[in-house]
């Protein structure tokens, strides 16, 4: 079994040699084979040099250089498109995480579990720009996606192979690994990391990500509730609001056709055409979504189901 440890890294050039000692000594100590995937994600310090001195001393060092910044998603991305691993671990590569921690990722997972998720329980970090925020992300997605977790956003996690190849990641995602990987069907088990405050360089997140991750989490929910149904989530509004509408109107029509009332000034009119639109349009809509979730299947061959083994 092998190993792959994958590191984003951006502009850390004062963190990559410390990290790289202190990870080198863990994986040797596993007597397992090993590699290392550094993904420069478009520093402009001199990551890429230390990588490459590294790369000279330790072949089991691999560095994937993007051409510009791509994010973390995308360069966690690469990363499990290059690894071999039949475990892959995730890090940050600014030392806030400990590499000591990975033995014992690797034992948990060879309980049986799909997914091991760090949980930074004495997390070292600012409380009102950091540690508040991700409370409040972490019980939001939790609560919305049904996957309960104390630390979605920790970087720190041991995967199953099968688990990153059926996911795919860009923009913010890679926050919700489990929760996409939830959909084909895992055990995710969480176990208590340390963590360290950040000592070199800075810090790349800005708040403004938290409204990108609200944007993100409704994706994710749609996703994960509706990707293979649509039609029932804008079918069901839709329909009701045509109903409503439809009564409303029907009730206008026999004021006017029996009764010979004038009904061009009452609200309700107006009410009753925004209602039959409105329907008409989710009920459309869900239609729409309907055909785009059977392209989407169809395109990427992929069932809409996941087996875990077949005994034949
Ligand atoms: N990172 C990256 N690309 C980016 C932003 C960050 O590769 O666009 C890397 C960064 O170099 C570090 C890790 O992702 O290794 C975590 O970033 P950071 O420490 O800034 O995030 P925080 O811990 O503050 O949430
Ligand atoms: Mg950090």
């Amino acid at each position: 079994m092998e190993v792959s440890v994958v590191i984003p890294l951006l502009n850390e050039e004062e963190n990559i040699q410390q990290l790289y000692t202190k990870l080198e000594a863990v994986l040797a100590k596993l007597n397992k084979p090993y590699e290392i995937i550094f993904i420069d994600d478009g520093s402009t310090d001199n990551t890429f040099d230390i990588l490459k001195d590294i790369h000279k001393i330790n072949k089991n060092a691999k560095i994937i250089r993007f051409r510009r910044n791509f994010g973390k998603a995308l360069a966690f991305s690469a990363g499990f498109d290059h690894s071999k691993g039949d475990v892959i671990i995730t890090m940050d590569g600014d030392l806030q995480n400990d590499p000591e921690d990975i033995p014992r990722l690797l034992d948990k997972l060879d309980e049986g579990y799909d997914i091991v998720k760090g949980w930074r329980v004495n997390r070292k970090d600012p409380f009102f720009s950091k540690k508040l925020p991700s409370k409040i992300f972490n019980w939001l997605t939790s609560r919305i996606t049904g996957v309960k977790l104390h630390d979605f956003v920790c970087a720190l996690n041991a995967y199953r192979r099968e688990v990153v190849e059926n996911i795919t990641i860009y923009g913010e995602l890679h926050r919700y690994i489990p929760v996409l990987a939830s959909m084909w069907g895992v055990s995710i088990a969480e176990i208590e990391i340390k963590h360290h405050p950040r000592i070199h360089g800075e810090s790349k997140y800005k708040v403004g990500r938290l409204v990108r991750g609200t944007f993100d989490l409704i994706t994710i929910k749609f996703l994960l509730s509706y990707s293979t149904r649509p039609l029932q989530l804008f079918g069901i509004p839709g329909v009701i609001s045509f109903f409503i509408g439809f009564v409303i109107g029907a009730h206008l029509a026999i004021d006017r056709l029996v009764f010979g009332m004038g009904i061009g000034h009452r609200p309700l009119l107006l009410l009753a055409v925004l209602l039959i639109f409105l329907g008409a349009q989710f009920i459309t809509m869900g239609l729409l979504g309907e055909v785009m979730a059977r392209v989407y299947y169809e395109v990427q061959n992929k069932p809409m189901y996941a087996i875990r083994e077949i005994i034949d």
